[in-house]
């Protein structure tokens, strides 16, 4: 779990009761000894300059690439994207991920929202906590989308990647959380 900037907290109980053993990651070597990293919310251009400020940036780069499994929710979701479409971009991203994304881009007066999504692969709806969530604006070919809202896909993976615009882990349903750890199952 990536721990920089934002909440943390709630990612490692849901990761817990998903059946991982979470730890925190806020310095290279404790990077080197993960299998997978959950890139929290928060604010994509903060945790952005801390990841290039304590020299993670790059390994994690280079760990993603090699393929590592990476959660991104809200702000780690900008982080992991390849486009940033519109003026408000974050650099120091991983970049890792094929889309588009919008910062910010749910509006004012909706910044904050929850809804009930049906996901793939899940038998009953999901409860998604929208916060000043990005847009996501494109998908790649190989990216495969999970879940919409308003037919605008809100979670998203590809491969050993996945990413959502909206917070999973405030509401104690751990299941987007089993989905990643099953993933990380699998690349082992
Ligand atoms: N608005 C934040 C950003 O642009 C993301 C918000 C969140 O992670 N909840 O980085």
């Amino acid at each position: 779990m990536l721990a920089l900037q934002g909440g943390a907290r709630e990612h490692l109980r849901a990761l817990e009761s998903a059946g991982a053993t979470p730890v925190e990651v806020k310095k290279p070597a404790q990077l080197a000894g993960v299998d997978a990293l959950v890139l929290p919310g928060g604010e994509s251009t903060t945790i952005g300059k801390l990841l290039d400020r304590f020299e993670l940036l790059e390994p994690l780069k280079e760990r993603a690439n090699d393929g590592m499994p990476l959660y991104g929710t809200c702000a780690g979701l900008i982080l992991m994207a390849n486009q940033i479409v519109g003026g408000q971009d974050a650099p120091h991203r991983l970049g890792v991920m094929d889309v588009g994304v919008r910062r910010n881009a749910y509006g004012r007066q909706v910044d904050s929202f929850e809804s009930e999504l049906e996901v793939k692969g899940l038998e009953a709806s999901f409860t998604a906590v929208f916060i000043r969530a990005p847009v996501i604006e494109r998908v790649g070919d190989g990216v495969e989308v999970l879940a919409t809202c308003d037919e605008v896909p809100v979670l998203v993976r590809q491969g050993r990647l996945m990413a959502s615009s909206f917070h999973p882990e405030m509401t104690g349903d751990a299941r987007l959380h089993e989905v990643f750890v099953e993933i990380v199952r699998k690349t082992k």
